[in-house]
Formats: C-alpha cells, sequence, structure tokens
C-alpha cells in the first residue's frame, strides 16, 4: 500500500514559517509584505481562487489588497491599473487571476506585470530564466510539487520521470524543473501515442491533464511516485484528479490525493513567491 503525500500538512508547515519570517520582519519595524490580486469579471471558480489567495496572504500577516473589476473594463483600463500597482513602492506582489474576459489580451497583461512582482512566476522573462537556469520566481504549482518531492525525500536524480500535460503554468515548467534536478523527463500531451507504454516507465509521474481517470493501475510502474495536479469533478460530482486513486494507491509508492495532495502547496507558494519579491524589493529599495 503506497503512502498518501499529505499536501495539507506540507503547505501547512510552509504557511506557518512565511508566517513567522513576516512575524520578524514586522517586530524589526519591518513594512508589512503586500500582495495585490486582481480580478476581472464573476466567473465563480475564479472568485473562490482568489478569495482564498487574499485570504491565505492575511493569514500570513501580509497586507492584500483585493482589485475586483467589471467583466466590462476595457484592455486600457487594465494595463493602466497594473502599472498603477508595478509603481506603488508598498506593493511587493501583483497577481491578476486568470482566465481574462475575451476580450482581454492575456498575454499584453501578463507582460505588463513588473517581473519584480510577478508572484506567478507566468511574464516571459521569468519563463526565460527557468529555461536558462537563472534565478527567477517559479510558477507556483510546479515549485510545490518540487517541495513535496523533497519533503518526502524522493531521489530524482536519474530517474525516468514522465509528465502529463504540456501547458505553460504546470506541464512545462515542472518537467524543467525535474530536469533539472538530474531526471531523465519525458513530456506527454494529447498526441501521445500509447500513453501507458510511456506512463509505465515512470518512477515519478506527475499528470496535469484535466481528464478523470485518466491513469488506471495498468498504466504505472509498480512503486511510482504519483503527482496528481488534475482537477475534476467525477460523475457524482466530487473533488478528484487525474489519477483513479484507488486503483493506484496499491501499487503507487507515493501518491497525492485530490483534493488534499498538490493543490494545497499552489497557495503556500504563492505566499513564499510574495515574501522573496518583498525581499527582493526591500533590498532594492
Ligand atoms: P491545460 O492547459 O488545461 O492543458 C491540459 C494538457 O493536457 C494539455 O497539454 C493537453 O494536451 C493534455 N491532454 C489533454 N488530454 C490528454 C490525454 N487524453 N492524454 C494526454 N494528455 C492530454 O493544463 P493546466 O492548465 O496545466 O491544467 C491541467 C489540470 O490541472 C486541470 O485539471 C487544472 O484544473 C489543474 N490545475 C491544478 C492546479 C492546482 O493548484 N492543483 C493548478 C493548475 C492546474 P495538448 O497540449 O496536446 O492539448
Amino acid at each position: 500500500m503506497g503512502k498518501i503525500i499529505d499536501g495539507k500538512a506540507a503547505a501547512s508547515a510552509v504557511r506557518a514559517r512565511v508566517k513567522s519570517e513576516v512575524e520578524n520582519i514586522i517586530a524589526a519595524g519591518g513594512r508589512k509584505p503586500c500582495l495585490a490580486v486582481v480580478i476581472v469579471g464573476d466567473d465563480p471558480a475564479s472568485r473562490i481562487y482568489v478569495r482564498n489567495k487574499v485570504a491565505a496572504a492575511r493569514e500570513a500577516g501580509m497586507e492584500s489588497r483585493l482589485e475586483d473589476l467589471p467583466a466590462s473594463v476595457s484592455q486600457d483600463e487594465l494595463i493602466s491599473l497594473v502599472n498603477g500597482l508595478n509603481a506603488d513602492p508598498e506593493v511587493d506582489g501583483v497577481l491578476v487571476q486568470l482566465p481574462l474576459p475575451s476580450h482581454i489580451d492575456e498575454s499584453i497583461i501578463i507582460d505588463t506585470i513588473a517581473p519584480s512582482k510577478d508572484v506567478d512566476g507566468f511574464h516571459p522573462l521569468n519563463v526565460a530564466a527557468l529555461q536558462l537556469g537563472r534565478e527567477c520566481i517559479l510558477p507556483c504549482t510546479p515549485a510545490g510539487i518540487i517541495h513535496l518531492l523533497y519533503r518526502e525525500g524522493v531521489q530524482i536524480e536519474g530517474k525516468r520521470a514522465v509528465v502529463i500535460g504540456r501547458s505553460n503554468i504546470v506541464g512545462k515548467p515542472v518537467a524543467k524543473l525535474l530536469l533539472d534536478r538530474h531526471a531523465t523527463v519525458t513530456l506527454c500531451h494529447s498526441r501521445t501515442r500509447d500513453l501507458g507504454s510511456v506512463t509505465r516507465e515512470a518512477d515519478i509521474l506527475v499528470t496535469a491533464v484535466g481528464h478523470a481517470g485518466l491513469i488506471s493501475a495498468d498504466m504505472i510502474k509498480e512503486g511510482a511516485v504519483i503527482l496528481d495536479v488534475g482537477m475534476n469533478r467525477s460523475a457524482d460530482g466530487h473533488l478528484c484528479g487525474d489519477v483513479d486513486f484507488e486503483g493506484c494507491i496499491g501499487k503507487a509508492s507515493l501518491i497525492t490525493p485530490v483534493p488534499g495532495g498538490v493543490g494545497p502547496m499552489t497557495i503556500a507558494m504563492l505566499l513564499q513567491n510574495t515574501l522573496k519579491c518583498y525581499k527582493r524589493h526591500v533590498e532594492g529599495a
């Protein structure tokens, strides 16, 4: 029987460490780190994510500013709001919740966020720095996955790692982070032929697809470490991942549940990134 990776506990530990660093900063007379979160429109899922991010920042003792804009806001108005946050010396991190309404070009908005305040790690300069192996702000979910592997003492070097999903926010960056740690990495996607023949090779399997039940027990290797990023609704309405958890737990050595696995790490890493931006900001000031 595989061990369940407790993402909630791992995230709580990161959040407690960030909170205690913030307390030390404030006790020493420093300014509170500040995260600005921008939401456009009424997408219910986005509203929940944003509320959780704002609450988590406050819970860590940070300042958190919510910029709540109607779906009718123009691209130029959003750009000028982001520019204002970029220029504000009291703001350390800027996050624009995606997706944006279709009349707004997401790439232009991401490009507008100051790279030094880009707590999501989506700005092209941060993406390029990651590819070049330079110091950068890491995207939150991939950073959380690597954190879980370290916390569980999983050796990455020399292992066969398979990542399913090639998004810019999860699949590609997590593949690069595994490569940097000397895994032999295969990146799969919707055109991959005979997915099972690839996933059965994986010592470490990361799934970031959004397809419930994509990975069944016959598709994994005995003793594999499985990190399930997928967030799906099962037929009975429950939140579930891409992996058949019940089927795979007997064969995996370590496995993340959904919910309670990778998900909680994303917000923890966001707080860690905000603190990192704050420190650089204050030191550079
Ligand atoms: P995405 O942009 O939705 O793309 C999905 C990826 O899966 C694509 O690369 C697609 O291939 C691939 N794919 C689709 N069907 C496939 C199949 N049958 N076999 C193999 N690959 C297949 O990806 P994302 O934004 O990274 O999101 C993926 C999942 O992770 C979603 O469920 C999302 O909700 C979840 N997520 C969770 C967190 C968290 O904090 N836990 C954070 C981000 C995302 P193509 O490129 O060929 O289309």
